[in-house]
């Protein structure tokens, strides 16, 4: 499936034309309530709602669980539209893909979401439209959902947005700590992806711009921001959603669930509070625990363009510059300052990884190795 993509400051002002393009009368709103208002889409999308059928849809939390994707698809068939528009947050523009997916079948959505019952129809034409500049969900092929406390991620070419319209404006009033955590997750799309092992020379193109442009401008974008800097994080962020959306996430990504479900970590620092380690355990891969089915030699040559975008020689360095950008925009780098103190909190982590996800990472992570990593930074 093709995407077409708007980014720029005032990117919003396309919506009237694709509506007018696609003859759509009648829109689907799935809107993060508050990131509706505050990012100024509410005032900004007047007039490319006026004179249309409305119906919104604004009652979930972040991070979209399967009851309320099912309150989403009960509005939905009591209001189907011409187009899905989905504001917000990675929690909306997931919620929207799901609401979508679910909407074009007639079997059991929980099976759907689950990976039980295949993926055969695409659902009504979605345009993600972020309020955050850190996930990329607006390019990705897949939605984040928890269903029963587990993380599944639906995938295929049906849950690529058909638009991606990313305004660098509507992440003008983003609080500091939103913005801290949500360009944390940009950053970590970025690393992972270099050393995924479905890495390609196109998702590292895409990863490193990525990567460039976090490191020289999330710092301002926290504590001092301007419209030049909201718009760069904004690329990164898209950048770095292309890049995974061939590459996928790795082992940061893995852990990050149970940080997040278990005990409320936000999305983007729960996956960056491992990621600096990663990097160091990664590095040490040989022959004997690669998992890259090329072997060791792919892996390093990634590994060894990783350090040199983070402009060092050892991975130890590359590791201290991502903890030092994590303290500077104020988040904490211990597992313990998030919640995770006892013995039976690290086995929480380690019981519950994403094994999806880690079939994504260079370097086998078995539960000890992964038990000995969480309890250096706990
Ligand atoms: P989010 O959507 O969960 O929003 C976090 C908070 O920011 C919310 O309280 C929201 O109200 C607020 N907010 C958002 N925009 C705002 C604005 N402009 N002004 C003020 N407040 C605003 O956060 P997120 O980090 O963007 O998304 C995280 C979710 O995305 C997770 O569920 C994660 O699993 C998912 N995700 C999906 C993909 C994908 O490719 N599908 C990739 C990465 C992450």
């Amino acid at each position: 499936m093709t995407q077409d993509v708007y980014l720029s400051s005032g990117a919003i002002e396309n919506v009237s034309a694709i509506f007018d393009q696609q003859n759509v009368r009648s829109v689907f709103v799935v809107a993060d309530r508050t990131a509706y208002d505050l990012s100024g889409a509410k005032a900004k999308l007047v007039p490319a709602l006026e004179g249309r059928e409305c119906a919104f849809f604004d009652a979930f939390a972040p991070n979209p669980k399967y009851d309320d994707v099912m309150r989403g698809l009960h509005v939905w068939r009591d209001h189907p539209c011409d187009m899905v528009l989905a504001v917000g947050g990675g929690s909306a523009i997931d919620m929207a893909k799901l609401i979508g997916i679910c909407s074009a079948h007639t079997c059991e959505s929980v099976d759907l979401l689950t990976g039980l019952a295949p993926i055969e129809h695409a659902g009504p034409p979605l345009i993600a439209m972020p309020t955050t500049a850190g996930t990329g969900s607006e390019d990705t092929h897949f939605a984040v959902v928890y269903v029963d406390g587990q993380k599944y991620s639906v995938a295929h070419e049906f849950v690529l947005p058909n638009y991606a319209v990313v305004d660098s404006d509507l992440t003008a009033n983003l609080p500091a700590s939103i913005t801290a955590h949500t360009g944390l997750d940009a950053l970590s799309q970025a690393v992972e992806s270099f050393w995924s092992v479905n890495a390609t020379p196109t998702s590292q193109g895409f990863a490193s711009e990525a990567l460039t442009l976090v490191m020289a401008n999330l710092e301002v974008a926290v504590h001092n921001p301007s419209p030049d800097v909201r718009l760069n994080m904004c690329k990164a962020a898209h950048l770095a959603g292309k890049a995974i959306n061939i590459s996928k996430t790795t082992a940061p990504h893995a852990i990050s669930y149970t940080l997040t479900s278990h005990f409320g970590v936000p999305h983007g620092l729960a996956v960056a509070l491992t990621l600096g380690p990663m990097l160091v355990y990664n590095y040490a891969v040989g022959a004997d625990d690669c998992c890259h089915p090329e072997g060791v030699g792919p892996v390093h040559k990634g590994l060894h363009s990783l350090l040199s975008l983070f402009e060092v020689e050892a991975a130890q360095e590359a590791h201290e510059r991502i903890e030092a950008l994590i303290v500077a925009i104020g988040c904490p780098t211990r597992l313990g300052d998030v919640g995770v103190q006892t013995n039976a909190d690290i086995d929480l982590l380690v019981q519950n990884v994403n094994t999806e996800r880690l079939q994504n990472n260079p370097r086998m992570l078995s539960q000890d190795a992964l038990r000995a990593l969480l309890n250096n930074i706990r």
